[in-house]
Order: structure tokens, then C-alpha cells, then sequence
């Protein structure tokens, strides 16, 4: 698959952070988003062996030649690496059009502790990965964007926020602050023409969701129950991304879009019958 240069998100540069493998969300967002036409860039976490950026290299020939998308090593933890990265995207493109956050992290014990029972150490690392982690890149990015004339970022969610998911207990806590950073900088960045929005997906088979108990039971139950009766898959995901990289999506900031076969709108009550009666009982 060579790389197209005309379609919706033609001219339209993207960095893209949160590729681990063929399954990430971040991948399935790619795939969408070079189908219709944008120029993509990625972070990786550097780790001793390169296994994550020699994933991406094979994934990148899937598109052409891995050297003409920028690549560029960073852990969120690090300051200095969002530096290095958004320096880097400056000499190789002098400016951005979107940015599509899907980095997140927590120790597995404190995804399955009972939310009382998070350690501290556990609930501050998750939140400064998954979610303070969408301040630091958006603060540096946002001269990349004020060259462009604005721009897009995407952060995705998981809906364990509204109500209690037991089994997501740090990563909930993180998600929550996620959301309302969404809501922040869409107020802060929107006279910058920047437009920021959440994705909410359903349960998707990752290397991150395979830390949370239960994944495969919230996957049975999305197919037998959700209003849409189908679990969704990371390319659904890159589909919405698709319109919120694009104009079309040009004054829509701070919301929280859902791509989770409609389980949102179910109550737990309803949820309840519907399992009951899927599993016949
Ligand atoms: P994934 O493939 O494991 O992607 C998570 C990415 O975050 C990995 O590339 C991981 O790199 C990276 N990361 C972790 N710590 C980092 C750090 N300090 N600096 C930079 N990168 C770091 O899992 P995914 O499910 O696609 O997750 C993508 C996003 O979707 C996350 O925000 C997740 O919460 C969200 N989401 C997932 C689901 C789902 O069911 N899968 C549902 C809703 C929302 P390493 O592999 O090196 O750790």
C-alpha cells in the first residue's frame, strides 16, 4: 500500500503516540487515518532491546518505506523526551495539524486492587502517564499548531468513569482526570484553534487490556447485549479519528465522542436483564 496523496485528511500531518503493536488502538488510528490521505509521525518508548520501534518499522512497510514517517523515541514520564520528539517534528515538518494521544499505564496489581486498596505510588503513576501526559505533550505541541493555524488533539477514554468498573480501579481514577483535562484545554487551546476531543472505546483485545480482569467477559457481553450487538474493533476507533482530524469536525471541541457499540446508554439494571437473558438465565 503506497502512500495516497489525495483524500479527506490529504496535507493533514499527524504524530501519533502509542503504537506497541499490531493491536494498539494507536495502529487501528493509523490505518484510518493514512487510508484517507494524512502524512503520519510516531513516538515510541525506547526499550534496551528496540522491540517497539522494530514493531513499528514492520507495521510501517505495510504503507511504503518506514523512512518517510519521522520517528522519534519518548516516555511521557520525561520532559525532556517530548522536547527532543517535538523538535524533531518541527525540522522535519514545521508544524502539525493533529495529535493522537493513546499512551496509557498502571501497574497491574493496582488495576485489579479494589479502588481503596490503590497504593499511592500505584495511583500517582497512572495518572501522570495516562493523564498528565495529555497536558505535557499538548503544552509542547502547541507552537507546532500555532504555526499550522490550529489544529487537533485526540486523547482516548474508556467509560469506567462515570459509574464504577470493578477491575479498572487505577486506570479509572486516571481516565477521570483525562476527561476533564479534555475539557480544560479545549477551553484554554480553542483561541489557538486547536480542537480537543475524547474518544470513548469499547473493549478492544490490546497489550494494556490484558492487565484488566474481566476484558473478555465485557467483550461476551458487548456482543450479546450492547445496543449494536457487536463488539468494535481499533479500526472503528480510527474511523471517528478520521473525522476529528478532518474540517468536518472543525467546531466541535470537549466532547467525549463514544465508539463503544452503544453499551453507554444502557443502565446496570438494564445490563443485568440483558446478560441474564443472553446467557439464558
Ligand atoms: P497498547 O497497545 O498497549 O498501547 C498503550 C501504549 O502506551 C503503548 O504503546 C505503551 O508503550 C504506551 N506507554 C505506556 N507508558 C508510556 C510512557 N511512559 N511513555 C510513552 N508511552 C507509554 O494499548 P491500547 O489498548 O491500544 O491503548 C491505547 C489507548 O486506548 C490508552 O489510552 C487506553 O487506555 C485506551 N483505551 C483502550 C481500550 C481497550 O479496551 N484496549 C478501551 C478504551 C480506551 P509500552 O508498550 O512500551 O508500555
Amino acid at each position: 500500500m503506497g502512500k495516497p496523496e489525495s483524500g479527506l485528511l490529504a496535507g493533514k500531518r499527524v504524530l501519533i503516540m502509542g503504537v506497541a503493536d499490531k493491536h494498539s488502538i494507536a495502529w487501528g488510528i493509523a490505518e484510518s487515518l493514512h487510508q484517507h490521505g494524512a502524512t503520519l509521525a510516531f513516538t515510541f518508548q525506547e526499550e534496551p532491546r528496540g522491540r517497539l520501534e522494530r514493531n513499528l518499522r514492520e507495521l510501517l512497510s505495510s504503507f511504503g518505506s518506514p523512512a518517510d514517517f519521522p520517528r522519534f523515541a519518548c516516555d511521557v514520564t520525561d520532559d525532556s523526551t517530548i522536547e527532543a520528539a517535538v523538535s524533531g517534528l518541527n525540522s522535519a515538518w514545521g508544524g502539525l495539524d493533529a495529535l493522537v494521544h493513546c499512551v496509557a499505564f498502571a501497574d497491574r496489581d493496582d488495576l485489579n486492587r479494589p479502588f481503596s486498596q490503590i497504593s499511592r505510588q500505584g495511583y500517582k503513576l497512572a495518572l501522570e502517564v495516562s493523564a498528565y501526559s495529555l497536558s505535557a505533550v499538548a503544552r509542547a505541541a502547541l507552537p507546532l499548531f500555532q504555526q499550522s493555524g490550529g489544529g487537533s488533539i485526540i486523547a482516548l477514554t474508556y467509560n469506567a468513569v462515570e459509574k464504577a468498573l470493578p477491575g479498572y480501579s487505577a486506570m479509572a481514577a486516571a481516565k477521570a482526570a483525562l476527561e476533564l483535562g479534555v475539557r480544560y484545554l479545549a477551553a484554554e487551546m480553542g483561541p489557538s484553534r486547536v480542537r480537543v476531543n475524547a474518544i470513548s472505546a469499547g473493549p478492544v483485545r490490546t497489550l494494556s487490556a490484558s492487565a484488566v480482569k474481566g476484558i473478555n467477559a465485557l467483550r461476551q457481553w458487548t456482543a450479546e447485549a450492547a445496543p449494536l450487538r457487536d463488539n468494535i474493533s481499533a479500526r472503528d476507533v480510527g474511523d471517528t479519528a478520521v473525522y476529528l482530524v478532518s474540517d468536518l469536525s472543525r467546531m466541535v471541541t470537549g466532547n467525549t465522542i463514544f465508539v463503544d457499540s452503544g453499551t453507554h446508554v444502557i443502565g446496570a439494571q438494564e445490563a443485568a436483564v440483558l446478560t441474564r437473558a443472553a446467557l439464558g438465565s
